[in-house]
């Protein structure tokens, strides 16, 4: 994977910028399936996005052009200062940008980008959803058509998570109440787990210790994998 920054000008609307599956933009002429572009915004914004390059370049007129997946927001943008800070001796950045449109990221560089821009990973999955969505309105000739065009290795990325480290009692605690059914549907557990010998049951938290819910019987629920979905989704 080779990383470029696509110099646009202030007045780029950020809806070309986040826009949906696919957009004509111009790029270095030595970009390829699967390379990423960070969206540089002139006149003090600096990169507000990150892309996926979806096609090989073609020519058009002077320029060469080609097809892009919007990633993810960079949010706040890397300014131009933060830019100096992380890569000083990276010759396009020490003239400002200035005169480019397509310029070749080194992967170092790329690299501390991303470690001061991480991705998260519910970025990642609300993106799958939305682009997921999309795909959905499009024709199937027309999906056919990025079907051709896409990359059959999946990319793999970075991402920074902060779990909570559960408490095992309170688990087992709940397994006990639930006696091997869902306490939801209250249908058997659909299968036994072969490394317990125990029935499969997940124990949910009926406030998400992310909204400061507690870690303790109380708040949690035994379900089975369809009523576990169904409380995050429904
Ligand atoms: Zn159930």
């Amino acid at each position: 994977m080779t990383a470029f920054l696509f110099v646009a000008k202030p007045e780029t609307e950020y809806s070309k910028v986040r826009a949906g599956t696919r957009s004509d933009w111009s790029c270095s002429a030595k970009a390829k399936l699967g390379d990423k572009a960070f969206i540089y915004i002139t006149g003090g914004t600096g990169i507000t996005a990150e892309w996926i390059i979806e096609s090989t370049p073609r020519k058009e007129g002077q320029y060469y052009r080609c097809d892009v997946r919007f990633l993810r927001e960079i949010s706040p943008p890397v300014t131009i200062g933060e830019l100096k800070a992380l890569a000083p001796k990276w010759a396009p950045v020490k003239q400002n940008l200035r005169g480019h449109h397509a310029v070749l990221i080194p992967s170092e560089v790329y690299d501390r980008i991303c470690s001061v821009r991480p991705t998260s990973l519910d970025t990642e999955i609300n993106e799958l959803d939305q682009n997921v969505y999309d795909s959905r309105a499009l024709s199937k000739s027309e999906r056919a058509k990025h079907l051709q065009t896409t990359t059959p290795k999946p990319e793999r990325i970075q991402t920074v998570q902060s779990v909570f480290r559960r408490n095992p009692h309170v688990i087992a605690e709940v397994l006990e109440r639930a006696g091997g059914k869902c306490e939801r549907c209250k249908e058997p557990a659909p299968f036994i787990k072969k490394s317990s010998g125990e029935p499969y049951l997940e124990v949910h938290h009926i406030i998400r210790l992310a909204d400061d819910g507690d870690d303790m019987v109380e708040n949690a629920v035994a379900l089975c994998p369809n009523c576990h979905r169904h409380e995050h989704y429904a």
